[in-house]
């Protein structure tokens, strides 16, 4: 059978396949271009080979004299913490409650890990940038344990000197000497979990500290200067409106942290929320299209103050912020999982650590790497990866950077694409390139999504089964 390219392909597709490529005509693209959002993160499709052993896989994709297919531009690591004090209502990563004694093995078995790694792994292709302490709440270990834990990183891991290194966590219950341990242990970024400054809102995700005190926290720590301080927020919450998330904005404006990352709230279907949601115990969250209204205040806001964006949605005020973590790990980096529930990805292959404490401390006592699946990436998926990272840190896509990752005349094989995005004001061409305009900003994991799929039908000549929204997966329907 002749294989047919992208532009034929696009050619026949009927309009509502088509709309989830492209966007729709809409008055306002910035709410009207897609009728919801489509994936979390663009990417996923595409030929992923689950390996049959993958702890052996690990040992052969690590070990020197393995053949990496491309070396990464940095490599970095992820240390998981899965434990939590409360649960927040809208999360999906909550993996366990946090109990002292626990806490203590956890940290004993991580330092392990760290050293058995350190065996199996003869050479790093490039000496680590970047380390993150997620979880799970990392900041709640004890000051004795962040110590431990801290020594093993500086010991085990090939840092560069200029290393970013981020503790994440939540203000409750994080005092001074947490954090003077954390910085005396190499911790220079401290991110939190703010999510709203507004009690009422707090209280209904399960966040226990009062807003004024969390605001009054994040200021005393930006005031010390003596390392970057970031938080997130959360847009389109219950009981959250748009004059609650201006006020959300001006706080953090006060609060005068390095940086800070805006999220629209995902609806995630297996979150406590959505079921308080379906129930109608809280009132419901703005849909995607409301969201576009607390975009739109928060693009405004950074910009009348001076911010600079580093991704579409992480936004810095001074020049120390670089979130160089974020910016990499969903791209080009290669990143070195620890810990339960952890996941990584080295050379060519993504990595997940068990998320069962018992099958992860069940190994790594037994001296294997605790990888519960490994997943042969295609040639494909590495394009993709690369794509998505882009446009998401540069918001930019020149056709000479296209043409060498997607191996074609971009400009030509995807115009019906390209122009299709520039036609519903989501993108703006020009000889160079394309660059994001505020809607195409706002669906970015739609656009990243779409142009996977063109590279797709391009290659693979067919058309991805899941052309359409992943919401009954992933993302519960926003409306
Ligand atoms: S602290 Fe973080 S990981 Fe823990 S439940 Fe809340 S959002 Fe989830």
């Amino acid at each position: 059978m002749v294989k047919r390219g992208f532009a034929a392909v696009f050619a026949d597709l009927d309009e509502a396949r088509r709309g989830w490529l492209t966007g729709w005509p809409a008055l306002d693209p910035l709410s009207g271009a897609f009728p919801r959002k489509r994936v979390v993160h663009a990417g996923m499709g595409g030929g992923a080979r689950p390996e049959a052993d993958p702890a052996g896989t690990f040992v052969a994709a690590t070990t020197a004299g393995a053949d990496p297919p491309v070396l990464p531009d940095t490599c970095m690591a992820y240390v998981h913490i899965p434990f939590c004090r409360t649960r927040c209502t809208y999360c999906q990563f909550y993996l366990a409650p946090h109990h002292a004694d626990v806490e203590d093995a956890y940290i004993d078995l991580l330092l392990q890990e760290f050293a058995q790694t350190e065996r199996q792994v003869r050479r790093w292709p490039r000496p680590c940038s970047a380390v993150y302490l997620g979880g799970g709440t990392p900041s709640d270990l004890t000051p004795r344990n962040l110590e431990r834990l801290f020594a093993g990183i500086r010991r085990h891991l090939p840092l560069r000197n200029d290393a970013e290194i981020t503790l994440e966590g939540r203000l409750s219950g994080y005092g001074d000497d947490r954090h003077e341990v954390a910085l005396v242990g190499g911790a220079n970024r401290f991110s939190f979990g703010v999510q709203s400054f507004d009690t009422g809102v707090r209280r209904r995700l399960g966040r226990i500290q009062d807003g004024d005190a969390v605001a009054v926290r994040l200021t005393e720590l930006a005031r010390r200067r003596d390392a970057i301080i970031a938080c997130d927020l959360i847009y389109g919450l219950p009981g959250q409106d748009r004059a609650c998330w201006q006020r959300d904005l001006e706080t953090l404006g006060r609060c005068a942290i390095d940086g800070v990352s805006t999220y629209q709230l995902n609806l995630f279907q297996r979150s406590p929320l959505h079921r308080a949601v379906a129930d109608g115990r809280v009132d419901r969250p703005a849909t995607t299209a409301e969201q576009a209204g607390y975009f739109r205040d928060a693009e405004a806001f950074f910009a009348a103050n001076g911010f600079q964006r580093l991704q579409c949605s992480h936004f810095a005020s001074s020049r120390m912020e670089r979130s160089l973590y974020n910016a990499a790990s969903k791209g080009s980096a290669w990143v070195m999982p620890f810990g339960a529930g952890a996941g990584g990805f080295w050379g060519g292959r993504m990595f997940m650590h068990y998320q069962d404490l018992a099958a992860w401390r069940t190994a790594v006592t037994e001296g294997r790497k605790p990888v519960g699946m490994a997943i042969r990436q295609s040639q494909l998926q590495e394009r993709q990866r690369r794509i998505g990272e882009r446009l998401e840190n540069t918001q930019r896509l020149s056709w000479s950077w296209l043409d060498a990752v997607a191996e074609a005349d971009a400009r030509g094989t995807y115009g019906a694409l390209f122009r299709g995005w520039e036609t519903h004001a989501l993108a703006r061409l020009d000889t160079h390139g394309l660059e994001l305009l505020e809607a195409g900003r706002f669906w970015v994991a739609n656009l990243a999504q779409a142009l996977c799929d063109a590279i797709a039908i391009e290659c693979e000549g067919c058309i991805p089964s899941d052309l359409q929204p992943r919401a009954g997966v992933e993302i519960a329907a926003q409306g």
